[in-house]
Parts: structure tokens; C-alpha cells; sequence
């Protein structure tokens, strides 16, 4: 009986094992070698700030699509798509990199504390619960949920601005874009030498609103759109934007914002002419000796 059960048991054994070999010789897929060669190229980052869940889904669309025109990763740069472009055998042009830019100076000093939060430590969840302590609804709420977004330790948190910095190890994944509930992190061309010009603000209230909880907040006055030659300005909604695909950095919008809501980085300072200079000095102690008379 023990014997007729083994030789059954044996039998049935061989019959499923013929039986898988043949299924999965019938529905092998062969994978394409190139899958392999590009995930190897890219930086493993799995940040998905190319679109896709993980470097490796990114390399079998590419193989899929037989293309690289659209694709980008941003952690890797035009290096890495430049390698990517030779295991495809195709020409990658390069993309002007990318950077993440707070679009909020609600600074402690700008919109001065009106009320006090005191729950979960969490942007999304006050996002819900109040305007911010500043009174502004449309600003930084200060809670830091794009810095834990971030794999890159390229943003984090001014303890005196109470606003988010990023550095220049940011790679424009986007993660942080995501992560802000006011949509106030905008990924925008590092620009020549870094120089970027970039309306601080996203508030869309009217001026005279926008300006009680942030004396910093774009009023929507026109002045930049006015003054800008290469219309790069729109203003939608009581809030300017600037275009950097347009934008010539060229500051004249800088100078006339009336309420500094327009930021220029890395710039150099405005020279001011000597002659000027000497002006002013001589000004001074014109003053300065008139006063001593009086006194005398
Ligand atoms: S700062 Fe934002 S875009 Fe830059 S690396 Fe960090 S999460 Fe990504
Ligand atoms: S930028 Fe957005 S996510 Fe970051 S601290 Fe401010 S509100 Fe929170």
C-alpha cells in the first residue's frame, strides 16, 4: 500500500513538472538585454522624479519606446541621458537643468505671528486647519513637510526665517512640489551663473488683503508686467508670474515692485556710481556743519 502511494505520488510528480516545463517554455518572455544596460547607467536614485515609480520602470519604458526624446532624469542630468542616449544608439540633447525656488517670503519679520498653531507637526494636516500663523493662506506654512520629502538633504528649514532653503544639492526631483500642500515649490531653470528672478509670492488676493498679513505679498499693481521688454510677465489672478524661459534677468521688475515681492539670487549688488557716492558725502557735512553754526 506505502509502495503503490510513493510510485502515485512519484508519477503525479513527473506529469507536473513536464507539464510547467512546457508552460513556461510557451510563455517565456524574453527581456530585452538593453533594460539591463540603461538601470545600470541610471543613478538608482528611485526618486521617481522622472515619472515613473523607480529607475527601473524608467529604463524599460525608454527600451520600450525605443526613444529618449521625453524622458529625463533629473537626478542623473544630461551625463547620464547622454549615456542612456548610447545604449539606445540614439542623440540625447541636453535639457537646461532645473532647480526647486520657494515662491513664498512670508518670513517671522514680513508676516508677523497672529495666531499659534498647536497641533500635529504636519503642513498637509494645518493646511486644512487654519491660514498659518501669519495670517496668510496662500504661505508657507513652516511645518517642514518638504524637507522630509527630500532624499537629497537639499532643502531644509531657517529656525529665523521660519522658511524652507534649498541648496545646491537639490536635483530637481520634485518631491518637495509634491509634498507642499500651497503648491508654493516650483522646480525653475538654475539660470546662467544661477541668477534667477522669481516672483516670492503666490498669494492671489486683492493688494490691499494680500499685504495686511505680508507686507512682501504681489499686490497684482502691473508695474513688472509694464516695465518687462520681453514679456515675461503675466498677471493672473491678482499675482504676477514671471516666465523664466523668457525672463533676460535684466532686473527692471526688480526696481519697481513696490513691495520687494520680486527676488533676484546670486546676483551681484547694484553698483552705485562714485560720483554719487561723493554727492551724498558732501551732503553730509554740509548738514553737519550748518548744524554746528546752529549750535555755536
Ligand atoms: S529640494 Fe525638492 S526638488 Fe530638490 S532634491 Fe529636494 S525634494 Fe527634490
Ligand atoms: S514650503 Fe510647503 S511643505 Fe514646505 S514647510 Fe512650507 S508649507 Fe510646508
Amino acid at each position: 500500500m506505502i509502495l503503490y502511494s510513493i510510485i502515485s505520488l512519484g508519477v503525479i510528480g513527473v506529469i507536473s513538472a513536464i507539464i510547467l516545463f512546457f508552460v513556461a517554455k510557451k510563455f517565456n518572455v524574453v527581456e530585452d538585454p538593453r533594460i539591463d544596460e540603461v538601470e545600470e547607467v541610471l543613478p538608482a536614485a528611485n526618486c521617481g522624479g522622472c515619472g515613473y515609480p523607480g529607475c527601473r520602470n524608467f529604463a524599460e519604458e525608454i527600451v520600450k519606446a525605443e526613444s529618449v526624446s521625453g524622458f529625463y532624469c533629473p537626478v542623473g542630468g544630461n551625463d547620464v541621458m547622454a549615456e542612456v542616449g548610447k545604449v539606445m544608439g540614439l542623440e540625447v540633447t541636453a535639457q537646461k537643468p532645473l532647480i526647486a525656488v520657494i515662491r513664498c517670503n512670508g518670513t517671522k519679520k514680513n508676516s508677523p505671528q497672529k495666531s499659534i498653531y498647536d497641533g500635529i507637526e504636519s503642513c498637509a494636516v494645518a493646511h486644512n486647519l487654519f491660514a498659518g500663523e501669519g495670517g496668510c493662506s496662500y504661505g508657507c506654512l513652516g511645518l517642514g513637510d518638504c524637507v522630509d520629502a527630500c532624499d537629497f538633504d537639499a532643502i531644509h528649514m531657517d529656525p529665523e526665517t521660519g522658511l524652507p532653503v534649498v541648496n545646491d544639492k537639490c536635483t530637481a526631483c520634485g518631491a518637495c512640489v509634491e509634498a507642499c500642500p500651497r503648491d508654493i515649490i516650483e522646480l525653475r531653470h538654475i539660470g546662467p551663473k544661477a541668477k534667477r528672478i522669481f516672483v516670492s509670492c503666490v498669494n492671489k488676493e486683492k493688494g490691499a488683503k494680500a499685504v495686511k498679513n505680508c507686507k512682501v505679498a504681489c499686490i497684482g499693481c502691473g508695474k513688472c508686467e509694464k516695465v518687462c521688454d520681453f514679456d515675461a510677465i503675466t498677471i493672473e489672478n491678482n499675482l504676477a508670474y514671471i516666465d523664466y524661459e523668457k525672463c533676460k534677468l535684466c532686473r527692471k521688475c526688480v526696481t519697481v515692485c513696490p513691495t520687494n515681492a520680486i527676488w533676484e539670487i546670486n546676483f551681484p549688488l547694484k553698483k552705485v556710481k562714485v560720483d554719487k557716492v561723493k554727492r551724498v558725502e558732501a551732503k553730509v557735512e554740509k548738514e553737519k556743519k550748518s548744524e554746528n553754526k546752529t549750535d555755536n
